[in-house]
């Protein structure tokens, strides 16, 4: 097993160091875009508690990109990640180059993902989450680790690339394990989004968490709410205290279809919310 970070840039490559210890322990797989940070951290200490080798990618995938200057300013930190990787004990690092990832004779697959897609994020982002399921899949086919880590944060996301492995029969060979959202004191999930923030928005912008565990708190304590009245509540209050938009404030049930009331007992519901706060664009849930 490999003592220090190793850092692997070419698929053969990887396919070689896998090869080797494939044999005698289970792989844990972090796929990243970079521009690292605690949150990215937990899914690593976790999948190495769980596994002989762990591995975490580092791409900034264009193709889930659906606006070219939001990938431009995707902020590159590549060598603080190496830093913070070899610190934590990651065993290997892939680093694809975009050609690598996405060979010029590649034919770009449609994922029929349903109805998920186009709600939420997907309505506001159209085309990422097939550009989220084409990435995802290529590097689960390069990793074909024994479990992917997923962090919570991105809660659709985890819904989508799950769908994605099951209409591809991957869900059968590698395990899924989501990974609670890591926030800063304040309660703000933390992000790569949030480097781009005045230290002023990363204040106001602890407002998001609050107004989630406040309609969660709300719903908790009474049968009957409803959600609309309490989602123009919480996004009043977010535009209040300094967000310059909210794209949405959405309750949805465990087939992630959107609700409008607390109707069946005992039914998981998760509220997921997307607002901008000074040009940059951040999202959070919280599960009930
Ligand atoms: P990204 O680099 O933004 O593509 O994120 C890579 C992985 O880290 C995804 O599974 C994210 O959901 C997860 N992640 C990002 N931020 C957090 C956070 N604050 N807490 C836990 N996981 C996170």
């Amino acid at each position: 097993m490999p003592k220090k970070l190793k850092l692997i840039y070419h698929i053969a490559a990887l396919r070689a160091a896998l090869e080797e210890v494939k044999k005698d322990c289970s792989i844990g797989f972090v796929p990243t875009m970079g521009a690292l940070h605690a949150g990215h951290l937990s899914l690593i200490e976790k999948s190495k508690q769980e596994n002989g080798l762990t591995i975490c990618s580092i791409f900034v995938n264009q193709k889930q990109f659906n606006n070219e200057s939001d990938f431009e300013k995707y902020p590159i930190t590549i060598e603080h990640d190496l830093s913070l990787l070899a610190e934590i004990g990651c065993d290997i690092v892939f680093m694809p180059s975009h050609q690598e990832v996405y060979p010029l004779d590649d034919v770009e697959k449609f994922y029929d993902l349903g109805a998920i897609e186009s709600v939420l994020e997907g309505r506001y982002r159209p085309g990422h989450f097939q550009g989220v399921c084409m990435v995802m899949h290529k590097l689960l086919e390069m990793v074909q680790p024994t479990i992917l880590y997923l962090g919570k944060k991105d809660y659709q996301q985890c819904k989508v690339i799950q769908k994605m492995m099951t209409l591809e029969g991957l869900d059968k060979k590698i395990q899924v394990s989501l990974v609670a959202t890591k926030r800063a004191t304040n309660g703000l999930a933390l992000s790569s989004r949030n480097l781009r923030l005045s230290e002023q928005a990363l204040s106001k912008a602890s407002i998001l968490y609050q107004c989630l565990k406040e309609t969660k708190e709300k719903i908790v304590a009474s049968s009957d709410c409803h959600f609309e009245l309490l989602a123009s509540e919480a996004k009043n209050k977010m535009i209040e205290n300094g967000f310059d938009s909210v794209d949405y404030y959405s309750f949805v049930n465990d087939a992630f279809e959107p609700i409008d009331k607390a109707s069946t007992p005992n039914q998981s519901i998760v509220i997921l919310t997307a607002a901008t706060i000074e040009g940059v664009r951040l999202i959070d849930n919280i599960i009930i």
